[in-house]
């Protein structure tokens, strides 16, 4: 029987030369709970020391993960009818027209497909694939989008098909992101760009509050980037950075403000003083918005 908990070399250059970036993370998440498991597993945040890289170890192994995403759900198949994303796939969709204003549009992870809906709105041709069957049936019935249910191999795409590629809060899940990057590549055109949203591990937020960063709270998120180790990937797979900002996952920029400075200070002492138990904090500021272009 294949072991649930794997400890792992780094996920992004698979060295093993590496130190404890973070001890004793606690996933509050139902992934366990899901899955069936009552024990306590102790895992930690690795610095990779060739890389600088950042990821969890021990990780879940990759088809029990797979499975999970295929039977029961991630963390954001939430079905929103308003869809609380729009300002920020309205600044995504600006920043792609900005570099390509037309073109064939694949989103990796696609989700209920409320973003892919906004670019064929604004012209794109659009592609989807994403592993959830309720999250793909949504998309395909609802929003009548281009959906593949399944996940993405070396064969799904021919090469040269794409001008625009997306992964939306997606790269922090996956298992070998140079081959994920490799596979862009080679579906991209000449000149194509790849639009990756993520969360940086260098971020204000996930400095101050350690342990406590949301981020961790997910079995799922194997991988936590920074500009540095971002654009080690993508040095290693031929593409070229033109873009990186930070961005504030979610909501408005003020709204953003009061979580960083009073929501989550707040939160934590009375979950410290008065609740007496462990809660992570929530996203304000901590998401990195990268183009690059294929070389
Ligand atoms: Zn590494």
């Amino acid at each position: 029987m294949t072991e649930l908990f794997i400890k792992t070399n780094c996920i992004l250059c698979n060295s093993a030369n590496s130190s404890i970036y973070i001890d004793n993370i606690v996933h509050n998440c139902q992934m366990l709970k899901n899955l069936n498991i009552n024990s306590i597993v102790d895992s930690s945040i690795m610095l990779c020391l060739e890389c600088s890289h950042h990821y969890l170890s021990p990780i879940i192994e990759e088809n029990t993960i797979k499975d999970y995403y295929n039977r029961i759900n991630s963390e954001y198949y939430d079905y929103i009818p308003s869809h609380a994303r729009k300002n920020e796939d309205l600044k995504i969709l600006s920043a792609v027209q900005k570099l390509k204003p037309k073109g064939n549009i694949l989103e990796i992870g696609s989700g209920n497909g409320f973003l892919l809906n906004l670019f064929k709105e604004n012209g794109y041709q659009c592609t989807g694939i994403e592993p959830s069957p309720k999250a793909s049936e949504y998309a395909k019935n609802t929003l009548n989008l281009n959906i593949l249910n399944t996940f993405l191999t070396k064969d799904t795409f021919a090469e040269n098909s794409f001008d625009v590629v997306l992964l939306m809060d997606v790269l922090e899940h996956i298992y070998r992101p140079i081959e994920l990057f490799n596979q862009c590549n080679k579906i991209l055109k000449k000149g194509g760009i790849i639009v990756v949203l993520t969360g940086d591990i260098d971020s204000l937020n996930a400095k101050f509050w350690k342990n406590k960063w949301f981020y961790f709270n997910y079995w799922e998120h194997i991988s936590f980037f920074s500009r540095a180790s971002i654009e080690y990937l993508l040095l290693k797979t031929d593409f070229k950075l033109i873009k990186y900002s930070i961005f504030n996952h979610t909501g408005s920029y003020i709204f953003n403000l009061y979580k960083f400075f009073i929501h989550n200070i707040l939160m934590n002492m009375y979950n410290v003083w008065i609740k007496r138990k462990f809660k992570h904090t929530i996203s304000s500021f901590d998401h990195m918005l990268v183009i690059a272009e294929k070389k």
